[in-house]
């Protein structure tokens, strides 16, 4: 196959199956290799390869969307979202994506250079959906016997449009935000018991401020908060 079988040809190849098993596709291998074609002819006009498959991809997913919303009483997403909140554990390449989690409000544990046993051990004792770049760790039993769920990232994608990805998938929506650093609760804070560590401008303009519980890192709604959270409404509506 003239696209190859890359690591992230491989991670697509599961994403197409997934999506077009949502339309109820009856000859799944059919319809990937026809994707694969498609991203195929892309690359020979001239797009790099990650950027053909991410463009098929979409328009697939925009596909699977539209027929999703043209059908308001089937449940839009199997995989959401009344249960318990979801929670994540990201492989090391997702450092990026687990900031942007836990802005959203999300729990997201991420360490550098964690082996696949170790995400995997994770995952499971935490109950927490695996978001992986690597899609060999889809041959895995215990992904493949859907005893830890998870969702393959494409890996050169952005952060953001990581984060969109995850949003779309599992149907989520915005929650108050958590610490971007750790990913613990954030509770507000009386601003006299702060005042050492405000700044002295920030100080005589803002009233609102939180403390992280897990790492007492100490926030308020500053430029950077507002700009990220119009990032966020941005990405997930
Ligand atoms: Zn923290």
């Amino acid at each position: 196959m003239p696209l190859g079988m890359s690591r992230m040809v491989v991670g697509y190849r599961a994403r197409f199956e997934a999506l077009l098993k949502q339309l109820n596709a009856r000859r799944l291998e059919q319809g990937v290799q026809l994707l694969l074609a498609r991203a195929e002819q892309l690359r020979q006009q001239g797009m790099q390869k990650h950027v053909a498959l991410a463009h098929v991809h979409d328009r697939l997913w925009r596909i699977v969307e539209k027929r999703k919303s043209s059908r308001p009483h089937a449940t839009a997403h199997p995989s959401a979202c009344n249960e318990a909140p979801h929670r994540f554990v990201c492989d090391s390449g997702l450092a990026g994506l687990a900031r942007w989690l836990r802005a959203a409000g999300y729990e997201a544990y991420w360490e550098p250079a964690i082996p696949d046993d170790r995400l995997l051990a994770l995952a499971r004792q935490t109950n927490a959906i695996l978001l992986t770049t690597d899609s060999m760790l889809l041959e895995r039993r215990l992904i493949r016997t859907g005893i830890i769920k998870c969702l393959w990232i494409p890996p050169a994608m952005s952060a953001e449009a990581q984060l969109a990805l995850v949003f779309r998938e599992l149907g989520l929506s915005l929650q108050p935000a958590r610490c971007m650093s750790c990913g613990g609760e954030l509770q507000p804070v009386d601003k006299n018991a702060v005042r050492e560590r405000v700044p002295p401008k920030t100080w005589r303009w803002k009233d609102e401020f939180f403390l992280c519980k897990s790492c007492d890192k100490l926030f308020w709604h500053g430029t950077h908060w507002e700009r990220i959270t119009q990032r966020l409404n941005k990405l997930t509506t």
